[in-house]
Protein backbone atom coordinates (compact mmCIF):
# COMPACT_ATOMS: atom_id res chain seq x y z
CA UNK A 1 0.00 0.00 0.00
CA UNK A 2 2.58 2.20 0.80
CA UNK A 3 4.66 1.40 -2.15
CA UNK A 4 1.51 2.29 -4.21
CA UNK A 5 0.85 5.34 -2.17
CA UNK A 6 4.51 6.75 -2.89
CA UNK A 7 3.90 5.54 -6.68
CA UNK A 8 1.10 8.10 -6.73
CA UNK A 9 2.79 10.86 -5.06
CA UNK A 10 5.40 10.54 -7.83
CA UNK A 11 2.87 10.44 -10.76
CA UNK A 12 1.80 14.11 -9.35
CA UNK A 13 4.85 15.40 -8.99
CA UNK A 14 6.20 14.27 -12.33
CA UNK A 15 2.60 15.79 -13.91
CA UNK A 16 4.02 18.84 -12.16
CA UNK A 17 7.62 18.76 -13.35
CA UNK A 18 6.92 17.90 -16.69
CA UNK A 19 4.89 20.74 -17.65
CA UNK A 20 1.10 17.91 -18.19
CA UNK A 21 -0.92 19.27 -14.77
CA UNK A 22 -0.55 22.40 -12.49
CA UNK A 23 -2.95 23.18 -9.84
CA UNK A 24 -5.34 25.89 -10.63
CA UNK A 25 -4.63 28.93 -9.43
CA UNK A 26 -1.25 27.71 -7.75
CA UNK A 27 0.37 31.34 -6.64
CA UNK A 28 -2.97 31.63 -4.74
CA UNK A 29 -2.62 28.45 -2.98
CA UNK A 30 -4.70 26.86 -5.67
CA UNK A 31 -8.23 25.78 -5.35
CA UNK A 32 -9.51 22.54 -4.49
CA UNK A 33 -10.00 19.73 -7.00
CA UNK A 34 -9.68 21.63 -9.90
CA UNK A 35 -6.40 21.91 -12.51
CA UNK A 36 -4.62 23.58 -15.43
CA UNK A 37 -2.94 21.25 -17.86
CA UNK A 38 -0.05 22.47 -19.19
CA UNK A 39 1.94 22.20 -22.50
CA UNK A 40 2.41 18.31 -22.72
CA UNK A 41 -1.18 17.32 -20.98
CA UNK A 42 -3.04 19.49 -23.02
CA UNK A 43 -1.44 17.73 -26.34
CA UNK A 44 -1.97 14.36 -24.74
CA UNK A 45 -5.36 15.53 -23.30
CA UNK A 46 -6.37 16.31 -27.31
CA UNK A 47 -5.14 13.18 -28.55
CA UNK A 48 -7.49 11.21 -26.14
CA UNK A 49 -10.40 13.45 -27.40
CA UNK A 50 -9.20 12.64 -30.66
CA UNK A 51 -8.74 8.79 -30.15
CA UNK A 52 -12.41 9.12 -28.35
CA UNK A 53 -13.93 11.33 -31.09
CA UNK A 54 -12.57 9.02 -34.39
CA UNK A 55 -13.60 5.96 -32.94
CA UNK A 56 -16.93 6.97 -32.11
CA UNK A 57 -17.35 9.60 -34.88
CA UNK A 58 -15.82 9.13 -37.91
CA UNK A 59 -15.24 5.49 -37.70
CA UNK A 60 -19.79 4.55 -36.92
CA UNK A 61 -21.63 5.79 -39.89
CA UNK A 62 -24.85 6.03 -37.36
CA UNK A 63 -22.94 8.13 -34.68
CA UNK A 64 -22.31 12.59 -35.12
CA UNK A 65 -20.90 14.36 -33.32
CA UNK A 66 -22.15 18.15 -31.44
CA UNK A 67 -21.15 20.67 -29.13
CA UNK A 68 -23.92 21.73 -27.00
CA UNK A 69 -23.78 24.32 -24.80
CA UNK A 70 -23.04 24.71 -20.83
CA UNK A 71 -25.31 26.54 -19.69
CA UNK A 72 -29.24 24.57 -20.53
CA UNK A 73 -32.55 26.29 -19.60
CA UNK A 74 -33.43 25.75 -15.58
CA UNK A 75 -36.20 23.06 -16.40
CA UNK A 76 -33.48 20.38 -18.29
CA UNK A 77 -32.36 20.19 -14.78
CA UNK A 78 -35.83 19.58 -13.09
CA UNK A 79 -36.56 17.33 -16.43
CA UNK A 80 -33.85 15.02 -15.88
CA UNK A 81 -33.99 15.01 -11.72
CA UNK A 82 -30.56 16.56 -11.33
CA UNK A 83 -32.28 19.08 -9.12
CA UNK A 84 -34.12 16.65 -6.69
CA UNK A 85 -32.33 13.50 -6.85
CA UNK A 86 -28.20 14.81 -7.48
CA UNK A 87 -27.30 14.27 -4.59
CA UNK A 88 -24.28 12.35 -2.40
CA UNK A 89 -25.01 11.25 1.20
CA UNK A 90 -22.45 13.86 3.31
CA UNK A 91 -20.96 12.96 6.63
CA UNK A 92 -18.52 14.98 8.83
CA UNK A 93 -16.33 13.65 11.72
CA UNK A 94 -17.02 15.85 14.79
CA UNK A 95 -13.45 15.84 15.82
CA UNK A 96 -11.42 15.95 13.31
CA UNK A 97 -14.05 18.22 11.13
CA UNK A 98 -13.27 16.05 8.12
CA UNK A 99 -16.05 15.48 5.72
CA UNK A 100 -16.48 11.93 4.13
CA UNK A 101 -19.34 10.97 1.48
CA UNK A 102 -20.74 7.93 3.47
CA UNK A 103 -21.12 6.07 0.54
CA UNK A 104 -17.77 5.91 -0.24
CA UNK A 105 -16.93 5.52 3.30
CA UNK A 106 -18.55 2.15 3.30
CA UNK A 107 -17.44 1.30 -0.31
CA UNK A 108 -13.80 1.68 1.16
CA UNK A 109 -14.66 -0.86 3.96
CA UNK A 110 -15.67 -3.01 1.36
CA UNK A 111 -12.37 -2.85 -0.44
CA UNK A 112 -10.83 -3.69 2.22
CA UNK A 113 -13.18 -7.40 2.77
CA UNK A 114 -11.93 -7.88 -1.28
CA UNK A 115 -8.22 -7.25 -0.32
CA UNK A 116 -8.83 -9.73 2.40
CA UNK A 117 -10.48 -11.97 -0.08
CA UNK A 118 -7.49 -11.67 -2.98
CA UNK A 119 -4.56 -12.19 -0.20
CA UNK A 120 -6.41 -15.78 0.13
CA UNK A 121 -6.57 -16.65 -2.88
CA UNK A 122 -2.69 -14.89 -3.52
CA UNK A 123 -1.59 -17.11 -0.74
CA UNK A 124 -3.13 -20.85 -1.74
CA UNK A 125 -2.27 -19.73 -5.58
CA UNK A 126 1.54 -19.64 -4.13
CA UNK A 127 0.94 -23.02 -1.98
CA UNK A 128 -0.57 -25.40 -4.77
CA UNK A 129 1.27 -23.83 -7.63
CA UNK A 130 -0.11 -24.63 -10.91
CA UNK A 131 -2.91 -26.79 -10.20
CA UNK A 132 -4.54 -24.49 -7.97
CA UNK A 133 -8.21 -23.78 -9.11
CA UNK A 134 -9.19 -19.72 -8.09
CA UNK A 135 -12.73 -20.39 -8.48
CA UNK A 136 -12.85 -23.96 -6.49
CA UNK A 137 -10.84 -22.40 -4.08
CA UNK A 138 -13.44 -19.01 -3.57
CA UNK A 139 -16.56 -21.64 -3.61
CA UNK A 140 -15.20 -23.92 -0.89
CA UNK A 141 -12.37 -22.09 1.07
CA UNK A 142 -14.18 -20.99 4.58
CA UNK A 143 -12.49 -17.69 5.59
CA UNK A 144 -13.04 -16.70 1.63
CA UNK A 145 -16.95 -17.97 2.18
CA UNK A 146 -17.15 -16.05 5.48
CA UNK A 147 -15.67 -12.94 3.93
CA UNK A 148 -17.75 -13.21 0.59
CA UNK A 149 -20.79 -13.20 2.88
CA UNK A 150 -19.97 -9.98 4.82
CA UNK A 151 -19.66 -8.39 1.77
CA UNK A 152 -22.85 -9.54 0.24
CA UNK A 153 -24.48 -8.08 2.87
CA UNK A 154 -23.07 -4.97 3.63
CA UNK A 155 -22.82 -3.99 -0.77
CA UNK A 156 -26.95 -5.36 -0.22
CA UNK A 157 -27.27 -3.25 2.51
CA UNK A 158 -25.70 0.00 0.95
CA UNK A 159 -27.08 -0.30 -2.53
CA UNK A 160 -31.29 -0.27 -0.88
CA UNK A 161 -29.80 2.41 1.40
CA UNK A 162 -28.60 4.38 -1.68
CA UNK A 163 -31.60 3.21 -3.82
CA UNK A 164 -34.14 4.98 -1.22
CA UNK A 165 -32.16 7.75 -0.51
CA UNK A 166 -32.16 5.77 3.13
CA UNK A 167 -29.80 8.61 5.07
CA UNK A 168 -30.39 7.26 8.76
CA UNK A 169 -29.50 3.73 7.16
CA UNK A 170 -26.53 4.91 5.75
CA UNK A 171 -25.14 6.62 9.44
CA UNK A 172 -26.37 2.88 10.44
CA UNK A 173 -24.27 1.20 8.16
CA UNK A 174 -21.28 2.95 9.04
CA UNK A 175 -21.96 2.77 12.99
CA UNK A 176 -22.57 -1.05 12.56
CA UNK A 177 -19.25 -1.86 11.05
CA UNK A 178 -17.49 0.72 13.47
CA UNK A 179 -15.81 2.89 10.60
CA UNK A 180 -13.67 5.32 12.18
CA UNK A 181 -12.24 8.70 10.56
CA UNK A 182 -8.97 8.45 9.08
CA UNK A 183 -7.39 11.46 10.69
CA UNK A 184 -8.67 11.47 14.68
CA UNK A 185 -9.30 7.71 14.64
CA UNK A 186 -12.83 8.45 16.37
CA UNK A 187 -16.20 7.18 15.47
CA UNK A 188 -17.77 10.59 16.37
CA UNK A 189 -20.35 11.25 13.57
CA UNK A 190 -22.54 13.76 12.34
CA UNK A 191 -25.86 12.46 10.87
CA UNK A 192 -25.57 11.94 7.08
CA UNK A 193 -27.62 14.37 4.89
CA UNK A 194 -28.21 14.92 1.66
CA UNK A 195 -25.68 17.27 -0.25
CA UNK A 196 -27.17 18.68 -4.04
CA UNK A 197 -23.43 17.98 -6.41
CA UNK A 198 -24.81 21.09 -9.20
CA UNK A 199 -23.18 24.40 -8.57
CA UNK A 200 -25.46 27.37 -9.68
CA UNK A 201 -25.59 31.04 -10.87
CA UNK A 202 -28.34 33.31 -12.12
CA UNK A 203 -29.10 34.45 -15.74
CA UNK A 204 -28.98 38.34 -16.18
CA UNK A 205 -29.22 40.75 -12.86
CA UNK A 206 -32.81 39.19 -11.24
CA UNK A 207 -32.16 36.93 -8.62
CA UNK A 208 -34.33 34.21 -7.73
CA UNK A 209 -35.21 30.51 -8.18
CA UNK A 210 -37.03 31.02 -11.50
CA UNK A 211 -33.59 32.46 -12.87
CA UNK A 212 -31.55 29.76 -11.43
CA UNK A 213 -29.22 28.27 -13.87
CA UNK A 214 -26.91 25.60 -13.28
CA UNK A 215 -23.30 24.40 -14.87
CA UNK A 216 -24.31 21.21 -16.35
CA UNK A 217 -23.22 18.12 -14.01
CA UNK A 218 -23.17 15.93 -17.14
CA UNK A 219 -22.87 16.74 -21.14
CA UNK A 220 -25.97 14.32 -21.74
CA UNK A 221 -28.73 16.16 -21.20
CA UNK A 222 -27.07 18.97 -24.02
CA UNK A 223 -27.48 15.57 -26.30
CA UNK A 224 -31.12 14.91 -25.17
CA UNK A 225 -32.82 18.05 -25.99
CA UNK A 226 -31.14 18.24 -29.29
CA UNK A 227 -32.58 14.74 -30.20
CA UNK A 228 -34.64 15.95 -32.71
CA UNK A 229 -32.85 18.41 -33.86
CA UNK A 230 -29.80 16.11 -35.21
CA UNK A 231 -32.10 13.89 -35.99
CA UNK A 232 -33.68 15.46 -38.88
CA UNK A 233 -31.02 17.55 -39.97
CA UNK A 234 -28.62 14.57 -40.72
CA UNK A 235 -31.35 12.39 -41.72
CA UNK A 236 -30.14 9.11 -39.06
CA UNK A 237 -32.21 6.26 -38.68
CA UNK A 238 -32.56 4.39 -35.60
CA UNK A 239 -30.57 3.24 -34.13
CA UNK A 240 -28.07 5.72 -34.01
CA UNK A 241 -26.14 7.89 -31.62
CA UNK A 242 -24.78 11.38 -30.51
CA UNK A 243 -21.52 12.20 -29.33
CA UNK A 244 -20.10 14.57 -27.12
CA UNK A 245 -17.04 16.10 -25.46
CA UNK A 246 -17.47 19.03 -22.92
CA UNK A 247 -16.73 20.30 -19.57
CA UNK A 248 -18.95 19.37 -16.60
CA UNK A 249 -19.01 20.76 -12.79
CA UNK A 250 -19.81 18.80 -10.08
CA UNK A 251 -19.81 20.37 -6.49
CA UNK A 252 -17.84 17.10 -5.74
CA UNK A 253 -17.95 16.34 -1.19
CA UNK A 254 -14.43 15.05 -1.23
CA UNK A 255 -11.70 15.79 -4.07
CA UNK A 256 -8.68 13.93 -2.72
CA UNK A 257 -7.46 12.04 -4.95
CA UNK A 258 -6.12 14.31 -7.93
CA UNK A 259 -7.88 14.61 -11.22
CA UNK A 260 -9.68 11.42 -10.31
CA UNK A 261 -12.16 13.48 -8.98
CA UNK A 262 -12.72 16.82 -9.96
CA UNK A 263 -15.06 19.84 -9.43
CA UNK A 264 -14.23 20.92 -13.22
CA UNK A 265 -13.86 17.77 -15.68
CA UNK A 266 -14.41 16.70 -18.95
CA UNK A 267 -16.67 14.09 -19.89
CA UNK A 268 -16.89 12.49 -23.96
CA UNK A 269 -20.11 10.94 -23.42
CA UNK A 270 -22.18 9.18 -26.56
CA UNK A 271 -26.19 8.47 -26.19
CA UNK A 272 -27.35 5.66 -28.71
CA UNK A 273 -31.11 5.98 -29.32
CA UNK A 274 -32.12 2.52 -29.72
CA UNK A 275 -36.20 1.03 -30.52
CA UNK A 276 -37.32 -0.38 -27.46
CA UNK A 277 -36.97 -3.96 -26.21
CA UNK A 278 -33.60 -3.60 -28.05
CA UNK A 279 -31.76 -1.51 -25.28
CA UNK A 280 -30.19 -4.73 -23.55
CA UNK A 281 -28.89 -5.95 -26.93
CA UNK A 282 -27.09 -2.63 -27.21
CA UNK A 283 -25.79 -2.57 -23.69
CA UNK A 284 -23.83 -5.70 -24.37
CA UNK A 285 -22.68 -4.34 -27.75
CA UNK A 286 -21.49 -1.24 -26.37
CA UNK A 287 -19.77 -2.72 -23.12
CA UNK A 288 -17.99 -4.62 -25.42
CA UNK A 289 -16.69 -2.09 -27.71
CA UNK A 290 -15.79 0.42 -25.20
CA UNK A 291 -13.67 -2.69 -23.52
CA UNK A 292 -11.84 -2.84 -26.99
CA UNK A 293 -11.45 0.75 -26.86
CA UNK A 294 -9.34 0.61 -23.79
CA UNK A 295 -7.58 -2.51 -24.87
CA UNK A 296 -6.53 -1.20 -28.35
CA UNK A 297 -4.17 1.09 -26.30
CA UNK A 298 -1.78 -1.45 -24.39
CA UNK A 299 -3.96 -1.13 -21.35
CA UNK A 300 -3.44 -5.12 -20.34
CA UNK A 301 -6.93 -7.04 -19.58
CA UNK A 302 -5.88 -7.41 -15.81
CA UNK A 303 -5.99 -3.63 -14.98
CA UNK A 304 -9.47 -3.71 -16.32
CA UNK A 305 -13.12 -5.06 -15.18
CA UNK A 306 -16.67 -4.92 -15.23
CA UNK A 307 -18.01 -3.79 -12.20
CA UNK A 308 -22.10 -4.46 -12.46
CA UNK A 309 -23.98 -1.41 -10.18
CA UNK A 310 -26.12 -2.67 -6.91
CA UNK A 311 -28.19 0.30 -6.93
CA UNK A 312 -29.05 1.78 -10.49
CA UNK A 313 -29.23 5.19 -11.11
CA UNK A 314 -32.93 6.41 -10.96
CA UNK A 315 -32.84 6.62 -14.67
CA UNK A 316 -31.36 3.49 -15.53
CA UNK A 317 -32.72 -0.24 -16.07
CA UNK A 318 -29.16 -1.29 -16.42
CA UNK A 319 -25.23 0.19 -15.56
CA UNK A 320 -22.26 -1.19 -15.51
CA UNK A 321 -18.76 0.43 -14.91
CA UNK A 322 -15.75 -0.47 -16.89
CA UNK A 323 -13.12 -0.07 -14.00
CA UNK A 324 -9.77 0.58 -13.78
CA UNK A 325 -7.11 -0.45 -11.61
CA UNK A 326 -5.42 2.88 -10.38
CA UNK A 327 -2.61 3.32 -7.92
CA UNK A 328 -4.90 3.57 -5.02
CA UNK A 329 -7.10 0.03 -6.23
CA UNK A 330 -9.55 -0.29 -9.21
CA UNK A 331 -12.06 2.47 -9.37
CA UNK A 332 -14.49 3.74 -12.14
CA UNK A 333 -13.07 5.11 -15.22
CA UNK A 334 -15.94 4.69 -17.53
CA UNK A 335 -19.75 4.30 -16.95
CA UNK A 336 -22.19 2.28 -19.68
CA UNK A 337 -25.78 2.46 -18.79
CA UNK A 338 -29.07 1.74 -20.43
CA UNK A 339 -30.96 4.58 -19.38
CA UNK A 340 -34.47 3.46 -20.64
CA UNK A 341 -36.54 6.49 -22.04
CA UNK A 342 -36.51 8.41 -18.50
CA UNK A 343 -35.06 11.58 -20.04
CA UNK A 344 -36.38 11.92 -23.32
CA UNK A 345 -40.06 11.47 -21.76
CA UNK A 346 -39.44 13.75 -18.98
CA UNK A 347 -38.46 16.64 -21.57
CA UNK A 348 -41.39 15.64 -23.46
CA UNK A 349 -43.65 16.29 -20.83
CA UNK A 350 -42.04 19.64 -19.00
CA UNK A 351 -41.09 21.17 -22.38
CA UNK A 352 -44.81 19.90 -24.24
CA UNK A 353 -42.72 19.53 -27.42
CA UNK A 354 -43.40 15.98 -29.05
CA UNK A 355 -39.81 13.96 -28.83
CA UNK A 356 -40.63 10.92 -30.90
CA UNK A 357 -39.23 9.17 -33.29
CA UNK A 358 -41.36 7.58 -36.81
CA UNK A 359 -39.63 4.12 -37.37
CA UNK A 360 -40.67 3.48 -40.87
CA UNK A 361 -39.77 -0.41 -40.63
CA UNK A 362 -42.53 -0.59 -38.31
CA UNK A 363 -44.58 2.20 -39.43
CA UNK A 364 -45.30 3.12 -35.17
CA UNK A 365 -43.83 6.27 -33.57
CA UNK A 366 -42.21 5.71 -30.16
CA UNK A 367 -39.89 7.70 -27.45
CA UNK A 368 -36.39 5.78 -28.07
CA UNK A 369 -34.80 4.05 -25.60
CA UNK A 370 -31.12 5.09 -24.94
CA UNK A 371 -27.82 3.33 -24.15
CA UNK A 372 -25.25 5.96 -22.33
CA UNK A 373 -21.52 5.43 -22.85
CA UNK A 374 -19.64 8.25 -20.73
CA UNK A 375 -16.00 8.48 -19.55
CA UNK A 376 -13.77 11.15 -18.28
CA UNK A 377 -11.28 12.92 -20.26
CA UNK A 378 -9.29 13.34 -17.04
CA UNK A 379 -9.64 10.15 -15.27
CA UNK A 380 -9.02 8.52 -18.37
CA UNK A 381 -5.37 10.57 -18.76
CA UNK A 382 -4.90 9.60 -15.17
CA UNK A 383 -5.23 5.96 -16.26
CA UNK A 384 -2.91 6.01 -19.04
CA UNK A 385 0.10 8.25 -16.81
CA UNK A 386 -0.43 5.73 -14.42
CA UNK A 387 0.43 3.25 -16.08
CA UNK A 388 2.90 4.90 -18.28
CA UNK A 389 5.20 5.91 -15.55
CA UNK A 390 7.68 3.76 -14.90
CA UNK A 391 11.30 3.51 -13.64
CA UNK A 392 13.82 1.31 -15.19
CA UNK A 393 17.31 0.18 -15.06
CA UNK A 394 18.75 0.69 -18.91
CA UNK A 395 22.67 0.65 -20.09
CA UNK A 396 23.70 3.99 -21.02
CA UNK A 397 25.99 5.43 -23.59
CA UNK A 398 28.94 4.01 -21.89
CA UNK A 399 27.06 0.52 -21.34
CA UNK A 400 26.94 0.88 -17.58
CA UNK A 401 23.30 0.87 -16.16
CA UNK A 402 21.27 4.03 -15.33
CA UNK A 403 18.22 4.25 -14.33
CA UNK A 404 15.68 6.22 -16.58
CA UNK A 405 12.38 7.41 -16.12
CA UNK A 406 9.83 6.69 -18.90
CA UNK A 407 6.23 7.70 -19.94
CA UNK A 408 5.28 4.61 -22.17
CA UNK A 409 2.19 5.96 -23.47
CA UNK A 410 1.50 4.58 -26.83
CA UNK A 411 2.66 6.36 -29.87
CA UNK A 412 -0.39 7.70 -31.07
CA UNK A 413 -1.62 9.46 -28.40
CA UNK A 414 2.46 10.83 -27.24
CA UNK A 415 1.94 14.78 -26.76
CA UNK A 416 5.14 14.94 -28.82
CA UNK A 417 6.18 11.99 -31.40
CA UNK A 418 9.74 13.17 -31.88
CA UNK A 419 12.77 14.82 -31.11
CA UNK A 420 15.40 16.31 -33.19
CA UNK A 421 18.51 16.17 -31.64
CA UNK A 422 22.33 17.10 -33.17
CA UNK A 423 24.98 15.03 -31.29
CA UNK A 424 27.17 18.19 -30.32
CA UNK A 425 26.23 22.14 -30.25
CA UNK A 426 29.33 23.43 -31.54
CA UNK A 427 29.03 22.53 -35.00
CA UNK A 428 27.41 25.18 -37.11
CA UNK A 429 26.83 22.79 -39.96
CA UNK A 430 25.45 19.85 -37.89
CA UNK A 431 22.70 22.15 -35.62
CA UNK A 432 21.43 24.04 -38.87
CA UNK A 433 21.00 20.44 -40.89
CA UNK A 434 19.11 18.91 -37.64
CA UNK A 435 17.10 22.07 -37.26
CA UNK A 436 16.10 22.16 -41.15
CA UNK A 437 15.02 18.16 -40.38
CA UNK A 438 12.89 19.43 -37.86
CA UNK A 439 11.46 22.21 -39.91
CA UNK A 440 10.02 19.92 -42.13
CA UNK A 441 8.79 17.48 -40.38
CA UNK A 442 6.84 19.43 -37.99
CA UNK A 443 4.39 20.08 -40.30
CA UNK A 444 3.55 16.10 -40.69
CA UNK A 445 3.58 16.00 -36.63
CA UNK A 446 4.66 17.31 -33.25
CA UNK A 447 8.46 17.53 -32.93
CA UNK A 448 11.09 19.68 -30.64
CA UNK A 449 14.31 20.24 -31.06
CA UNK A 450 16.55 20.13 -28.23
CA UNK A 451 20.53 20.86 -28.18
CA UNK A 452 21.38 21.90 -25.15
CA UNK A 453 23.07 19.42 -22.54
CA UNK A 454 24.98 15.98 -23.12
CA UNK A 455 23.09 13.67 -25.70
CA UNK A 456 22.02 10.98 -22.63
CA UNK A 457 20.30 13.82 -20.67
CA UNK A 458 18.15 15.29 -24.12
CA UNK A 459 17.28 11.15 -24.47
CA UNK A 460 15.70 11.53 -20.68
CA UNK A 461 14.00 14.07 -21.06
CA UNK A 462 11.95 12.92 -24.60
CA UNK A 463 11.67 9.58 -22.20
CA UNK A 464 10.15 11.56 -19.63
CA UNK A 465 7.57 13.29 -21.29
CA UNK A 466 7.08 10.06 -23.76
CA UNK A 467 8.11 11.09 -27.44
CA UNK A 468 8.43 7.43 -28.97
CA UNK A 469 11.33 8.45 -31.21
CA UNK A 470 14.48 10.57 -31.06
CA UNK A 471 16.22 11.65 -34.20
CA UNK A 472 20.20 12.35 -33.86
CA UNK A 473 21.72 13.60 -36.58
CA UNK A 474 25.88 12.65 -36.16
CA UNK A 475 28.98 13.82 -38.25
CA UNK A 476 27.77 10.96 -40.70
CA UNK A 477 24.78 12.51 -41.60
CA UNK A 478 26.72 15.03 -43.51
CA UNK A 479 28.60 12.29 -46.08
CA UNK A 480 25.43 9.48 -45.73
CA UNK A 481 22.18 11.63 -45.57
CA UNK A 482 21.21 9.36 -43.09
CA UNK A 483 19.91 9.70 -39.54
CA UNK A 484 19.97 7.75 -36.29
CA UNK A 485 16.15 6.62 -34.81
CA UNK A 486 15.74 5.66 -31.30
CA UNK A 487 12.72 3.47 -29.72
CA UNK A 488 11.94 4.75 -26.74
CA UNK A 489 10.37 1.87 -25.72
CA UNK A 490 13.05 -0.62 -27.02
CA UNK A 491 16.12 1.25 -27.35
CA UNK A 492 16.71 -0.12 -30.61
CA UNK A 493 18.53 2.36 -33.09
CA UNK A 494 18.49 2.35 -37.15
CA UNK A 495 19.69 3.95 -39.33
CA UNK A 496 17.32 5.75 -42.12
CA UNK A 497 17.72 8.48 -44.66
CA UNK A 498 16.64 11.36 -43.84
CA UNK A 499 13.79 11.47 -46.32
CA UNK A 500 12.03 8.62 -44.71
CA UNK A 501 11.88 9.90 -41.12
CA UNK A 502 8.59 11.68 -42.17
CA UNK A 503 6.97 8.27 -43.66
CA UNK A 504 8.16 5.88 -41.12
CA UNK A 505 7.26 7.85 -37.78
CA UNK A 506 4.11 8.63 -39.45
CA UNK A 507 3.24 4.79 -39.39
CA UNK A 508 4.14 4.24 -36.16
CA UNK A 509 2.18 7.19 -34.50
CA UNK A 510 -0.76 7.64 -36.50
CA UNK A 511 -3.92 7.49 -34.82
CA UNK A 512 -4.89 4.93 -37.70
CA UNK A 513 -3.09 2.50 -35.63
CA UNK A 514 -5.56 2.53 -32.80
CA UNK A 515 -8.64 2.34 -35.39
CA UNK A 516 -8.47 -0.36 -38.02
P1 LIG B 1 -18.37 8.47 -9.15
O1 LIG B 1 -19.18 7.31 -8.65
O2 LIG B 1 -16.88 8.19 -9.22
O3 LIG B 1 -18.69 9.77 -8.49
P2 LIG B 1 -20.27 8.74 -11.22
O4 LIG B 1 -20.84 7.37 -11.23
O5 LIG B 1 -21.00 9.85 -10.57
O6 LIG B 1 -18.76 8.68 -10.68
P3 LIG B 1 -20.94 9.31 -13.92
O7 LIG B 1 -22.00 10.26 -13.53
O8 LIG B 1 -21.32 7.97 -14.44
O9 LIG B 1 -19.92 9.15 -12.69
O10 LIG B 1 -19.95 10.04 -14.91
C1 LIG B 1 -19.35 9.39 -16.01
C2 LIG B 1 -17.84 9.50 -15.98
O11 LIG B 1 -17.44 10.86 -15.75
C3 LIG B 1 -17.20 8.72 -14.85
O12 LIG B 1 -17.01 7.38 -15.23
C4 LIG B 1 -15.89 9.44 -14.67
O13 LIG B 1 -14.92 8.97 -15.62
C5 LIG B 1 -16.23 10.86 -15.00
N1 LIG B 1 -16.40 11.65 -13.78
C6 LIG B 1 -17.50 11.74 -13.01
N2 LIG B 1 -17.30 12.57 -11.98
C7 LIG B 1 -16.03 13.04 -12.12
C8 LIG B 1 -15.24 13.97 -11.37
N3 LIG B 1 -15.71 14.59 -10.29
N4 LIG B 1 -13.98 14.23 -11.80
C9 LIG B 1 -13.49 13.61 -12.90
N5 LIG B 1 -14.20 12.75 -13.64
C10 LIG B 1 -15.44 12.46 -13.26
Amino acid sequence: MANQEDQFKKLVSHCKEYGFIYQSSEIYDGLSAVYDYGPYGAQLKNNIKEYWWKSMVQMHDNIVGIDAAIFMHPKTWKASGHVDAFNDPLVDNKDSKKRYRADVLIENYLDKIEAKINKEVEKAAARFGESFDAAMFKATNPRVLENQEKYDAIAKRLANAMTNSDMAELKQIIEDLEITCEVSGTRNWTDVRQFNLMFSTQLGNIAGEDDKLYLRPETAQGIFVNFLNVQKTTRQKIPFGIAQIGKAFRNEIVARQFIFRMREFEQMEMQFFVRPGEEMKWYEYWKAARLRWHLALGTPAEHLRFHDHDNVAHYANAAADIQFEFPFGFKELEGIHSRTNFDLSQHMELSGKKLQYFDPEMNESYIPYVVETSIGCDRMFLALMSRALTDETVPDADGKDSTRTVLRIHPALAPVKCALLPLVRNNEELTQLASSVYHKLKASFYCQYDEKDAIGRRYRRQDAIGTPYCVTVDFETMDDGCVTIRDRDSLQQERVPIDKIADIISAKTDMKTLLV
